[in-house]
């Protein structure tokens, strides 16, 4: 999926890349902005602001309010909006820094910029070819692990019809 989110939904907007969507996300674009991106580049916008997700409608932009606080909760809502699965994939993830696809590396090319302990203790690594950042699947992933279980179980929740009727219907799809 490609979307754009606003400023608010940065956390959401990191969970997006892991799980492989093409998200572009920056703090310092205004509404004008974002619904000219979301058109040119064919996104749907992602908004807490009922006002943007209004304005977005109305000019027949692809938009999805997003009511609920809790970051799992909005990952739940897309999740059943856009039927896709809540789980990483790390051939399709992408950067949550920078949205770049992150590639396979192996031990020995990033040795020096990991600790210690992790190059010790894991084997695995991929790397972002843009921003350079390193990752593996180190004591953080119980916790993304977590957060993806608890969006799954609501999920399965969403899919009564009380649930699902208070997701605003967007305009044009
Ligand atoms: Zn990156």
């Amino acid at each position: 999926m490609k979307f754009i989110a606003d400023g608010m939904l940065g956390k959401l907007t990191r969970w997006l890349r892991m799980l492989g969507h093409d998200v572009e996300y920056s703090r310092s674009d205004d509404d004008k902005k974002l619904i000219d991106k979301a058109k040119s580049e064919g996104r749907t916008l992602l908004t807490s602001d009922f006002n943007l997700y209004q304005q977005a409608s109305t000019q027949n932009v692809d938009a999805v309010w997003l009511e609920s606080s809790a970051g799992n909760e909005k990952l739940a809502d897309l999740a059943v909006r856009f039927n896709f699965k809540l789980e990483i994939d790390v051939r399709i993830s992408r950067c949550p820094k920078c949205n770049t696809r992150i590639k396979p590396v192996s031990k020995s090319l990033i040795i020096e910029r990991v600790p210690k302990a992790t190059s010790t203790y894991y084997k695995e690594f991929w790397e972002c070819p843009k921003c350079e950042q390193v990752y593996w699947k180190g004591a953080h992933w119980k916790r993304i692990e977590q957060t993806l279980n608890e969006a799954r179980r609501k999920v399965q929740n969403a899919v009564t019809p009380a649930r699902a009727s208070s997701i605003p219907k967007e305009a044009g799809t």
